[in-house]
């Protein structure tokens, strides 16, 4: 499928609802065959690199990829999936988890404008300024009319990057309750998955019903012409990496980043 055909599906539209409820988080019809999506996000991993080594050339502009998704959603896995081929020195990958007391002491953007990538590189937040209007309003960490001026300001600062040469891209993962259930299953049977269990993740399940609020709402409020959100269906990891690698690298193509011209001959240097 055309990433345009893809991108139809997984829009959020400004200004219209998310209806987050009624999006599929299998969606079979994106991708039926496992091999195929597999090959296409190898080739978009690949392309994706390409792209770039000229967005780094150009130096002008910048791309921030934001990640969010209840826990197991599959946010490392994107990362590994769709970024891995790009390697260290063009993408840089923030994770943003409970705020220290130097980043409270601060309003909440601050640490996420301080990770906003610059020219010439792709950015990528796991986790982001969304947990400002999710767990912290779940959890209700901060005063509710604070909570609710956040929508319009978290706008308005995407705005401002957009408007200095970063184009935004906003993907949830979706999933559902059963598979966050198998997946965290799996983090109790398999020793070596040990690790990724946190027994606070259990409580954040138990609060399932307040996140997907939570999400719709912002997904609602927060999708804009200049940084629409993208619900991609997450239920399969192979799905979810081949949708975000072709959306990825169908923005990334449409930005043209190219190689500078340089101002000298290169056949006017002879090198002994
Ligand atoms: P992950 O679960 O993404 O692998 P961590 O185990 O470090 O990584 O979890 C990050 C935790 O930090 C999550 O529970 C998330 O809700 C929390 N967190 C992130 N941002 C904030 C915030 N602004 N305020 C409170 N908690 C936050």
């Amino acid at each position: 499928m055309d990433w345009r055909a893809l991108d139809e599906h997984i829009l959020v539209k400004p200004g219209a609802k998310a209806g987050l409820a009624k999006r599929d988080p299998v969606s079979a019809d994106l991708f039926p065959d496992r091999k195929a999506a597999e090959k296409r996000c190898g080739e978009c991993a690949d392309a994706i690199n390409d792209l770039q080594d000229r967005l780094w050339a150009e130096r002008t502009r910048a791309l921030l990829v934001v990640l969010q998704g209840i826990d197991t959603a599959g946010k490392d896995g994107t990362l590994r999936g769709v970024f891995n081929a790009c390697g260290p020195l063009g993408v840089a990958v923030t994770a943003f988890g409970r705020p220290s007391e130097e980043e409270l002491a601060h309003d909440y953007l601050w640490r996420v404008h301080r990770a906003a990538p610059k020219r010439g590189m792709i950015g990528v937040f796991n986790r982001s300024h969304y947990e400002d209007v999710l767990v912290v309003k779940v959890r209700k960490l901060a005063p509710a009319d604070a909570i609710e001026q956040r929508y319009a300001q978290i706008n308005a600062f995407e705005k401002h990057l957009t408007e200095n040469g970063v184009t935004i891209l906003k993907f949830m993962l979706h999933i559902s309750k059963d598979e966050q259930r198998e997946r965290l299953q799996e983090r109790l049977d398999d020793p070596g998955k040990h690790w990724k269990f946190n027994p606070g993740d259990l409580e954040d399940r138990a609060l399932w019903d307040d996140y997907q609020a939570a999400y719709d709402t912002m997904l609602t409020r927060c999708s804009t012409a200049h940084a629409p959100w993208r619900v991609v269906p997450a239920d399969k990891k192979w799905r979810r990496n081949a949708i975000i690698g072709a959306v990825v690298h169908g923005v990334l193509e449409e930005m043209k980043p190219d190689y500078p011209k340089p101002d000298w001959d290169p056949k006017s240097f002879t090198i002994d």
